[in-house]
């Protein structure tokens, strides 16, 4: 029996084939899943595209997490493909360049990343729960945010306050028997990692991690998300995992 067997799962974040998003869904297809994709604006086209190259295409909805709307129409348009959902992951993430500034951005700069990156999941969970019951599993995408990062600035205190957003969702949702878990993964070169502007900085992670890293290979993160949705994990909830080569475990 494969992993995800019979289960369907919401992915949002499929940008480009590089996306993590993207690895999340090939590979729970390949563990037995239904898949269904969101997208927005003019994104969403690629992202169209991008579904026909999974192991089998998956449809893809519009959810823009930066309008209400859009959650509130979310269950019905989920709902056009699949009576339920088993697992959904969160694999959004958005800052302006400004925010990358610790010292010299504002609100108006900082806000935004707020919102898209870390208010989101509480928004994505709520607005999945009609569809889901007990064994469900939400999973999300961090960049551990316990120190801070040359060059991530506004968008570090935003995983900080994404990481504290999973554990309250874990509070909220474990009485009905939904798990909600995050994936701290290494670096990955990925549209939004392309748009950090001290992303090269991360090169050397690999020197520091006790298994190595493969900055072009997102398969580590979203095996580790396939498992977070399975039901290999029925106790865990709240829960950071770290899939870094082991690099916050080391001291150098
Ligand atoms: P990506 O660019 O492929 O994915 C980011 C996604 O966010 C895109 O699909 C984009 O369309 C979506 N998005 C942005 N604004 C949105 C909005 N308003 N509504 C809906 N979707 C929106 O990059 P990725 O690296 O695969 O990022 C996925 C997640 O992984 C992010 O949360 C990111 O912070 C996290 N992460 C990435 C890395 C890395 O090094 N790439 C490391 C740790 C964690």
């Amino acid at each position: 029996m494969a992993m995800l067997d019979g289960k369907t799962i919401l992915v949002t974040g499929v940008l480009t084939e590089s996306s993590i998003a993207f690895h999340v869904a090939r590979l729970a297809q390949e563990q037995g899943a239904t898949v269904v994709l969101t997208s927005f604006g003019r994104a969403a086209r690629i992202t169209q595209k991008i579904a026909r190259r999974l192991p089998t295409e998956a449809p893809v909805i519009e959810l823009d997490v930066s309008k209400a709307e859009d959650f509130e129409a979310l269950a019905g348009r989920v709902g056009e493909h699949t009576d339920r959902l088993d697992g959904v992951l969160h694999s959004i993430g958005f800052a302006p360049q400004e925010a990358f500034d610790f010292m010299n951005a504002t609100w108006k700069d900082v806000a935004p990343a707020l919102q898209i990156s870390a208010y989101s999941l509480k928004a994505l969970a709520k607005a999945c729960l009609p569809l889901m019951g007990p064994g469900g599993a939400i999973v999300g995408l961090t960049l551990d945010a316990s120190i801070a990062w040359s060059g991530y600035d506004w968008m570090g205190v935003a995983k900080a306050a994404f990481e504290s957003t999973n554990r309250y969702c874990a509070r909220d949702l474990g009485p009905e028997g939904i798990r909600c878990n995050l994936v701290a993964a290494g670096p990955i070169s990925t549209t939004a990692a392309k748009s950090i502007p001290a992303f090269s900085k991360f090169a050397q992670w690999g020197e520091h991690s006790p298994l190595g890293w493969e900055i072009s290979d997102p398969t580590p993160a979203a095996k580790a998300c396939v498992a977070l949705m399975s039901d290999w994990f029925p106790a865990t909830t709240g829960e950071i995992v770290h899939v870094d080569g082991g690099f916050h475990s080391f001291g150098g």
